[in-house]
């Protein structure tokens, strides 16, 4: 494609006009209505003196204002900067910093979190935005609103060369190590969209789907399948700013989404609501999981209590996000997270030399070629060269394919444990530890050891009312797994640390372990 996401959604206003874009806690907003207020935005960032290039922050739970300033920026030709609203400290300072931004929209309740390192930014103009009338007629913010009667001239459309332009700065989760801002460019974006959407085109009637937006708009992930993609077809974005069960499974029942993008981590708190099937989840036609593993027996519970069906897909930031999915028609292979989207190329190559291709069944790292792989990483050359060579994206993660071209990712190259010389994917283990009935999450990790290196250490939730102590499960780890791949301790929580999409911060709970 070689249009710009403003570009984008001006088509979908000329088809899709008075259809409704945006459902926010019982208020609607048009797709003309979201036109008009992007552009309202646009043009108060232009009296501000907001030119092309210029990185404007998004700090926001998923709300309408997102996609206002989202598009609004993306037309005067800003970059956006996605920052996770969780963020606090050294870290929000780093991304802030990093991108250079001096704009931020912010959700009003996070200035005191923005104002402790707003010295170590160069953020000069703050809009905030209070969801607090949500309910009332009028929904946006004082602070928003204000901002858009800024604006005395109509909005001028930047010329966007969707090649080359960096739409967005999207930082990693920070999962393994530092996050690094991955450029995705206008093209980038749009061809994901453009390529989700030949992939489920037979799943999706445009103008008339429903999704389900609970996952976060600032991941990537969330970006592109609950927001990018909605507008692109022509559905509703139904817009929830956090995981609540009881007000998902509520939302569900009454607006009868079709579509769910989620992570694994909901669908596993929505199956152990006890009255989960009463909420008619069946009106989903597709639930997408992406971004972590789908333990199997999750994925079967989740089918068996609410009729449902789960595909399980893939991708990273680094590729705007999805490479890969299980089809909607077509078989679909548990364990594995499919085949690729049109125009994806990908091979597994050898973990040594990054380069020999591997035959089917043998696992080497995974990398893709394809209109959706990233620029570059902002103001890392370096990183940037080890992980884009010759077109390639290097993932990083370690995966096998089958002889029918099916992926199935085996775990991170960073989280390999090696113990006395084996190698341990934390996945095995993990799968093992989800089947036993008390079980309801579980992470393992390496940890220093003096004899084999490292050795294997598990953490669990247990289910609510469930019980059972380390020896129990370290002899039905036994039962069930190799004796090197064992863990030798296991630490029981209440709750595990987890990125904003849910995702179980591994790292952290390796440093925790250290
Ligand atoms: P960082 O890269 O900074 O450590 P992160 O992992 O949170 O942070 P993302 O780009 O959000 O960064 O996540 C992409 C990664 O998520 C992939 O590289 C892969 O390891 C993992 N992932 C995504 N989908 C799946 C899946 N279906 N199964 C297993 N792993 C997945």
């Amino acid at each position: 494609p070689d249009k710009s996401l403003p570009e984008m959604l001006n088509d979908s206003i000329a088809k899709y006009g008075d259809h409704a874009a945006l459902h926010f806690y019982g208020n609607e907003f048009t797709y003309r209505k979201v036109g008009e207020l992007a552009g309202a935005f646009t043009a108060a960032l232009q009296e501000e003196g907001v030119e092309k290039n210029d990185r404007v922050a998004i700090m926001l739970p998923n709300c309408p204002q997102y996609v206002f300033s989202y598009y609004g920026i993306l037309q005067a030709g800003g970059v956006v900067t996605q920052v996770n609203p969780m963020l606090i400290g050294k870290e929000l300072a780093y991304i802030l910093a990093d991108s250079g931004a001096e704009t931020i929209v912010i959700y009003e309740p996070l200035l005191p979190v923005l104002n402790q390192i707003i010295d170590n930014t160069s953020i000069k103009r703050v809009i905030k935005v209070n969801l607090e009338g949500r309910d009332t007629e009028d929904s946006l913010a004082i602070g928003f609103n204000e901002f858009l009667r800024k604006a005395k001239r109509p909005p001028q459309p930047a010329a966007i060369n969707a090649n080359d332009d960096v739409a967005i700065l999207q930082y990693t989760g920070g999962t393994t190590g530092r996050s690094k801002g991955a450029m995705l460019t206008h093209r980038n974006l749009l061809a994901n969209v453009m390529q989700t959407y030949e992939y489920f085109k037979d799943a999706i009637t445009p103008g008339e789907e429903r999704f389900l937006t609970v996952i976060p708009l600032f991941h990537v992930y969330g970006m592109t399948s609950c927001m990018n993609l909605c507008i692109y077809t022509g559905a509703l974005s139904i817009m929830l700013p956090r995981f609540e069960l009881e007000e998902v499974l509520k939302t569900i029942k009454k607006v009868q989404p079709t579509s769910f993008p989620g992570v694994p981590t909901m669908y596993i708190g929505l199956i152990n609501h006890p009255k989960v099937s009463e909420y008619g989840l069946n009106s989903i036609e597709i639930c997408n999981s992406g971004s972590a593993p789908m333990p199997g027996g999750i994925l079967r519970t989740y089918e068996e209590k609410t009729g449902a069906t789960i595909l399980e897909g893939y991708g990273l930031s680094e590729s705007s996000p999805t490479t890969h999915s299980n089809p909607y028609f077509g078989t679909r292979k548990p364990g594995s997270v499919g085949i690729g989207l049109p125009s994806t190329d990908y091979k597994i190559v050898d973990l040594a030399d990054g380069v020999t291709e591997l035959p089917a069944g043998e696992a080497g790292e995974i990398i893709i070629k394809g209109p959706q792989v990233m620029k570059g990483y902002w103001n890392m050359p370096e990183e940037t060269e080890q992980t884009l060579r010759d077109g390639w994206l290097y993932t990083g993660d370690i995966a096998y394919m089958d002889d029918d071209g099916y992926l199935f990712i085996v775990d991170r190259k960073k989280d390999l444990i090696i113990a006395s010389g084996y190698n341990i994917y934390p996945r095995d283990v993990e799968e093992i530890l989800y089947d036993h009935p008390a079980v309801q999450e579980a992470v393992v990790v390496g940890i220093p050891d003096p004899y084999r290196g490292e050795t294997v250490k598990a953490v669990v939730v247990l289910k609510a009312g469930e019980a059972c102590d380390e020896k129990e499960l370290i002899a039905y780890c036994r039962e069930n797994l190799a004796a090197y791949k064992v863990p030798e301790v296991i630490e029981f929580r209440e709750e595990l640390p987890k990125t904003n999409v849910g995702k179980i911060l591994r790292r952290k709970i390796r440093e925790e372990s250290v």
